[in-house]
């Protein structure tokens, strides 16, 4: 699976109504590009080489938008950030850009692989109804090794 390219991102925020001013488009296409997860001060670097008077404040700002966009997530094992390579039309339809998936975190080479389960999704929804619990993730983190590297060349 690959990340949205910038015109489905682009196309995302419309329907959803929110904007997609340059910076958030550079920081999403700095993350997009990437094969494996970025982290914030990385992504802070190469945006500096585009935009020199970026500060970490730009960077995390950016960040919590494509997030509730739904574009991006973060990598809680890696600390840092994937696109989303969910694309799905039901995708947009949940709140705050959440979806129920699982997130396949190669220890090794540090590629992130994510699946979308929406049996998982309902699952997790109504856990947290039972405990009033108002979940915010809805991702689950699972970490090992990747075909390639378990294959240990
Ligand atoms: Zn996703
Ligand atoms: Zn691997």
């Amino acid at each position: 699976m690959t990340a949205r390219s910038l015109q489905s991102a682009e196309r995302l925020c419309k329907e959803k109504g929110l904007t997609f001013t340059p910076l958030r488009r550079q920081v999403y296409g700095l993350i997009s590009a990437d094969r494996t997860p970025v982290g914030a001060y990385e992504l802070l670097d190469r945006l500096k080489k585009q935009r020199a008077n970026a500060a970490p404040v730009t960077v995390y700002r950016a960040l919590d938008f494509l997030q509730e966009a739904g574009l991006v997530h973060r990598i809680d094992a890696l600390h840092a950030y994937a696109a989303c390579e969910v694309e799905s039309a039901d995708h947009s339809g949940l709140h705050g850009g959440l979806h129920g998936g699982l997130m396949l975190v190669c220890n090794r080479c540090k590629t992130v692989t994510e699946f979308e389960n929406p049996g998982l999704e309902q699952q997790i929804a109504q856990t947290a109804l039972q405990h009033a619990f108002h979940a915010s993730e809805d991702l689950i983190e699972i970490r090992g090794l990747c075909g390639v590297c378990a294959d240990g060349s």
